[in-house]
């Protein structure tokens, strides 16, 4: 009779750097390629007591922690009792490096006094071009600080309150300073954001100063933003620009429909765009050809809120109806066609100035009735698609890079219920523990440790 030995080296847990073990929630948002959309949105993979095993900064294995603790054996094992770990929070769209505070314009929107959002803009103008280098890039550097503390990994950011050349790269190169921070930032440039005064009437002439300005700007952002909105320019001059942003070699992403129908969210589409943002008034229509075209609608719930855009005014002692009521609905319906949907802060002085995520999942929530399911997935891996990268981030997945967040509660719809307050317990950015919470930790759940045990 032949007697068969087990092979020493499968008895042998395999080595790797880091185990994190035994979270509550492993919230993994893994889903079909292309990003969760329809019905998916829904489908969040939740694995109790789960695992991840990490090595060289990336993902070696997903399960149940007794599944992983039977296969890896690690120097440093963190518990995540009581916690919900998740992939980091991916923010598509921010308008990081800018100087000044508009603070004041939002206390006359209070008061009902009149205010233009294009005067505003004009005074962030001001502010960024009186700023220094190294003043903004010690304000863009506090900033990631805050927006890790808050869950994020990865963040888009747009130039665009430069006044001229010299202020737009000097926004870029900012922004290219900031990677040895442990947000890993991407750079979109944003030159035509909106028609700097001494151009008015002379909106084509702009944009030819802009096209000049793109083989510079390629080599220092991924992608160009261009503005199809009744306040921003005409399809033709997006078409322009962004097709010889495509010619050096940048995506394209559009701040589309904001402020009424212009057709931006079509033009995304047709124009194979990374994503199209805002969105407030795209139409039926462009939304089915976003839809088809795998296009991601980037929303900004924090802009909605803050322009008090869902609750009703008082003009003159006078009820007034919300000017935005038909969000919600129109969310709905991108959800009912199938447009793969995300989630951002869109960080910026003006209309919604947060640097955290957790606030704009809970506003997604909120204003837009969303479930907790259909939140996760677009702070995540719908995020990491509209950046282009899904194939790298926004799920626990093996192969994947190793970045997450471990949370203080221990059920991932209590991220979303529990406003107003920082959840994050421990943010790991490629395998590295980079930020700690201790505030509140403990509060849930069962006792443990993040101290590394062997
Ligand atoms: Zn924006």
């Amino acid at each position: 009779m032949e007697t068969r030995c087990a092979d020493p080296d499968l008895s042998v847990p395999e080595a790797v750097d880091l185990l994190v073990v035994d979270a509550a929630e492993l919230v993994t948002c893994r889903t079909a390629p292309g990003g969760a959309r329809g019905a998916d949105l829904d489908r969040l993979e939740i694995i109790p007591r789960g695992a991840v095993a990490i090595r060289g900064g990336r993902i070696v294995a997903v399960g149940t922690t007794e599944e992983l603790r039977r296969t890896f054996r690690a120097d440093t094992v963190l518990s995540a009792a009581g916690r919900v770990v998740s992939p980091g929070l991916v923010d598509p769209h921010t308008h990081l490096v800018h100087g000044g505070s508009r603070h004041v314009e939002w206390e006359h929107l209070l008061a009902n006094r009149p205010r233009s959002i294009d005067d505003g803009i004009r005074t962030t103008f001001e502010h960024t071009a009186a700023a220094s280098a190294e003043l903004l890039r010690a304000r863009a550097l506090a900033d990631l600080d805050v927006a890790l503390h808050h869950g994020t990994t990865t963040l888009e950011m747009k130039s665009g309150y430069g006044r001229d050349r010299a202020v737009e790269m000097r926004l870029l190169e900012v922004a290219a300073g900031l990677r040895d921070h442990p947000v890993d930032v991407v750079s979109t440039f944003f030159g035509a954001q909106v028609l700097p005064s001494e151009f008015r009437g002379r909106s084509g002439a702009f944009i030819d100063s802009i096209i000049d300005m793109l083989p510079e700007a390629a080599t220092l952002a991924e992608y160009c933003d261009v503005c199809l909105d009744p306040i921003g320019f005409t399809l033709a001059e997006c078409t322009r620009l962004a097709e010889a942003a495509r010619e050096a070699g940048m995506g394209i992403r559009v701040h589309a429909d904001q402020t009424g129908c212009a057709g931006g969210a079509g033009f995304a589409a047709d124009i194979g765009a990374a994503s199209a943002d805002h969105l407030d008034y795209a139409s039926e229509a462009d939304l089915r050809k976003m839809a088809a075209s795998g296009c991601v609608a980037v929303l900004v719930p924090g802009v909605t809120h803050h322009l008090l855009e869902l609750i009703p005014g008082a003009g003159g002692g006078t009820p007034t109806l919300p000017v935005k009521g038909f969000l919600p609905s129109l969310v709905a319906k991108m959800v009912e066609l199938g447009v793969c949907i995300a989630v951002s802060t869109d960080y910026n002085p003006g209309t919604s100035p947060t640097l955290s995520m957790q606030t704009a999942m809970q506003l997604a929530a909120r204003l837009f009735r969303l479930s907790y399911a259909q939140v996760w997935h677009m702070a995540t891996i719908n995020a990491a698609k509209s950046l282009g990268r899904d194939h790298d981030r926004g799920s626990l997945e093996p192969g994947k890079i190793a970045d997450l967040v471990v949370w203080q509660v221990p059920e991932h719809g209590m991220v979303l219920n529990r406003f107003g307050t920082n959840l994050v317990d421990t943010v790991i950015r490629a395998g590295e523990v980079v930020a700690r919470n201790p505030v509140g930790s403990g509060a849930w759940g069962e006792e443990r440790s993040l101290t590394p045990t062997t």
